[in-house]
């Protein structure tokens, strides 16, 4: 049969493949995103109980209420947005799912989509499913003016044409660790006012913004919340990255068009999960403890990093930091994170992944991308090995 793939340029994930690689090798996986410990135990018992109380049928397609109720009620107190819980907020099978159906349900084939480069891997195989053509725009790279990488506004403004139905962003940034600035959301106000242009949001990292800085959630802005999809994740925030729950919200109107498509990719989430987490939310602590927890592990990533040869950048936020090994190696990125793997029992992910050609010059730049979410005991044996080199 002549088939032609609809994702030819596409194989398995990096992290799958590093994470594998990690395995085959018994390296110590500070690769793929995720803890390497359990979730608080008063909420996985929170889940048994659920279950045994007979919370094991499809929930409602949207969402357990009193789940959408809690989401909504934890936005208003902390970005001062009030999303109707029963019209603004659809509870989906992980950030990924919110993602995949708000591109499916807004873009349409031929038009443009904008994401920042480098990005995480799902926006553009969404934006290709739906039939969109992705522009990206890069990030102005760390230099003498600034230790981070930046987004140019100018520049998205820029590639901004009449058939451009979305710009997709990530704040605090898989992978490079940025967070937003008060100047980023006055840039985008100005966007939005101008072009009426749909924002998707991945803010998945929300609670996970370092030295004592508040994420800005888009949500904290009228105008822009006017015209954005926010996108949560409860895998980041309770150390839970294998329940694949998360949440959008969006004005009605859009928040309609989402659940068309949630409804068919999945119907609805797993309900003892919900029933869980509804209660289990009611008390802030645990996320707003995550802050000091994750920034602890950070510095002692990069503390550590700093006495070997990896020169580590500044991370503002998310599980993770970068680090330069331009003083241990010429490799492009992805080779050098196979050996590191294979030979010195480290897993990291090469940077160059989040760019659309990763074997090209400009998306190499010896960094790779290093996992902090993960117990003292593994972090120092990682930092051990990278010592030695
Ligand atoms: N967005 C970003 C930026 C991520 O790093 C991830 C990965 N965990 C996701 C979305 C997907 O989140 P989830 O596991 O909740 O689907
Ligand atoms: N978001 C995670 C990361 O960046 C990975 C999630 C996945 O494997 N799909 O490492």
């Amino acid at each position: 049969m002549n088939f032609q793939s609809k994702l030819p340029d596409v194989g398995t994930t990096i992290f799958t493949v590093m994470s594998q690689l990690a395995i085959d090798h018994q390296a110590i996986n500070l690769g793929q995103g995720f803890p390497d410990f359990n979730p608080d135990v008063r909420l996985l018992d929170l889940v048994s109980k659920a279950m045994s109380e007979g919370h094991n049928q499809y929930p409602a397609m949207a969402g357990v209420p009193a789940l959408r109720q809690e989401i909504a009620l934890k936005i208003e107190t902390q970005y001062g947005h009030a999303y109707d819980w029963n019209t603004d907020i659809t509870v989906t099978a992980g950030a990924s799912e919110g993602l995949m159906a708000s591109i499916l349900a807004f873009v349409r084939t031929g038009e443009e989509v904008i994401v920042i480069e480098p990005f995480y891997d799902l926006y553009i195989s969404a934006i290709k499913l739906a039939g969109g053509v992705p522009v990206s725009v890069p990030m102005l790279l760390p230099d003498e003016s600034s230790q981070v990488y930046r987004v140019d506004w100018q520049r998205v403004r820029d590639a901004i044409t009449p058939k451009t139905r979305m710009l997709v962003l990530n704040f605090p940034h898989n992978p490079t660790g940025i967070r937003l600035q008060e100047s980023d959301i006055a840039a985008l106000e100005t966007i939005v006012q101008e072009t009426g242009i749909i924002l998707l949001s991945d803010e998945v990292y929300e609670h996970l913004v370092f030295d004592g800085y508040e994420h800005l959630s888009l949500a904290r802005s009228p105008i822009l919340a006017a015209n954005a999809i926010t996108v949560f994740s409860f895998g980041k925030t309770y150390n839970a990255t294998g329940w694949k729950i998360g949440y959008c919200c969006a004005p009605e109107w859009m928040t309609t068009e989402i659940r068309k498509v949630h409804q068919f990719l999945v119907f609805t989430v797993t309900s003892p999960m919900q029933v869980a987490l509804a209660q289990y939310m009611k008390d802030p602590k645990p996320y707003l403890d995550l802050q000091s927890f994750y920034q602890k592990k950070r510095d002692r990533l990069a503390d550590g990093l700093a006495k070997t040869r990896f020169k580590p950048l500044p991370s503002q936020g998310t599980f993770f930091l970068l680090a330069d090994y331009s003083a241990l190696s010429d490799l492009p990125e992805a080779d050098f994170a196979r050996w590191l793997t294979i030979e010195h029992g480290v897993g990291v992910i090469p940077v160059s992944a989040f760019y659309r050609d990763p074997n090209a010059v400009h998306s190499n730049h010896r960094l790779a991308r290093f996992c902090f979410a993960k117990r003292d005991d593994t972090l120092n044996a990682a930092i051990e090995r990278l010592t030695a080199l």
